[in-house]
């Protein structure tokens, strides 16, 4: 097939190029939307990512090309309009479950640094500031963490938390009975909230979920408890988020995503002047730490990424069915 292959990084064209023995792929820089879509023009799949813009537009255009796969080369497709999709008669797929693992030990590593601060005592110790002053963390083991979401990634990390020493409760539509046995007690969202020391997000982002956390439900959660989110940047409402850590109600923040992220995240802007206010108030608490979406960069998410999303174009080509294909309706996957 012709890949049209939106928002390439580098390791995107190196992971894609080492893997790819029969697809020929174009590689374009730019985001995927309604300014961009020509670039797709002469090709008949679109590889796309977390930030490229699927909308009915998009997909209209896109079709008129004589596109017929959106390969996802991720796991969320809350970016793609899957009934535009669809009424075009586009398949859609996906990667649902690479490494999971990589997600969940982020997710861990941000809750690491905000505890311990050890990029602050990085910083120091370089400088030869050998003091422990204002580096006292809290010992994880004991302490109650809160898993919103537990599937693949949720599980993975409820798993890595538990081998802390922690108690994991947990709050899902669906109850994954493994992880039930395993130990982990689910509750309902505002008893998750109210009891634990650590929250972090693992669901997707949906209709249900967006602003899941907001000024509510900031409220409901312990004072001083850290809130950690490496799924969706629009589960959580920021300006609520901003106001809850000026009031001390949230201890910590650390985020692997962010609301308005398209606009920033994957590009080198240090020599930019950041217009988002939102998100330099954010940088500016001591208590928040910000990672650009890097939860899926591992070596091991990268090659499964690469050769799962190619196997699926190569299925489509041969016209085998497609097992990461997003069906409609739409249900929560396990
Ligand atoms: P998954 O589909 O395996 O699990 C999602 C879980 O969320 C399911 O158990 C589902 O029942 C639950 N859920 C759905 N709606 C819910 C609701 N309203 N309330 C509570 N739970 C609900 O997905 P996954 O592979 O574990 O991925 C989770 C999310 O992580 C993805 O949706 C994606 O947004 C994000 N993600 C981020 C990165 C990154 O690099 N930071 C990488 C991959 C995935």
């Amino acid at each position: 097939m012709k890949i049209a292959f939106f928002s390439t990084q580098p390791y995107d064209k190196d992971y894609f190029e080492r893997h790819n023995t029969r697809h020929e792929i174009l590689f374009f820089e730019a985001r995927l939307n309604e300014q961009t879509t020509n670039l797709a023009r002469g090709c008949n799949a679109v590889c796309a990512f977390v930030n490229d813009q699927l909308n009915a537009a998009v997909l209209n255009t896109l079709k008129e090309m004589g596109i017929k796969i959106i390969a996802q080369r991720c796991a969320g497709f809350n970016n793609v309009d899957v009934v535009a999709a669809s009424r075009n008669d586009m398949a859609v797929v996906r990667v649902p479950a690479y490494s999971p693992h990589a997600v969940a030990e982020h997710a861990l590593a941000l809750i690491m640094t905000l505890n311990r601060k050890t990029h602050k005592a990085y910083n120091r110790v370089r400088e030869g500031n050998f003091s422990l002053d204002r580096l006292t963390g809290f010992d994880l083991y004991g302490k109650t963490v809160g898993v919103i979401g537990t599937g693949k990634i949720g599980e993975c990390f409820a798993r890595i938390m538990h081998g802390l020493g922690c108690t994991v409760i947990a709050f899902d539509i669906i109850i994954n009975k493994e992880l039930e046995a395993f130990g982990v007690k689910y509750s309902s969202l505002r008893e998750v909230l109210e009891r634990s020391n650590i929250v972090s997000l693992h669901c997707p982002l949906t209709e249900q979920t967006r602003h899941l956390i907001n000024k509510g439900t900031l409220e409901i959660m312990k004072t001083g408890a850290m809130l950690i989110n490496t799924s969706r940047g629009a589960l959580v409402d920021t300006v609520a988020v901003i106001n809850a850590l000026k009031n001390g109600k949230l201890g910590y923040l650390g985020l692997d995503v962010y609301e308005q992220e398209e606009k920033l995240f994957f590009h080198d802007l240090n020599e930019n002047i950041i217009a988002d206010d939102t998100l330099v108030r954010l940088l500016g608490f001591p208590n928040v730490l910000i990672t650009s979406h890097q939860g899926f960069l591992t070596d091991e998410a990268l090659t499964q990424i690469a050769m799962e999303t190619l196997q699926s174009l190569t299925d489509f080509e041969e016209h085998k069915p497609l097992k990461n294909k997003v069906s409609l309706p739409l249900t929560p996957s396990k």
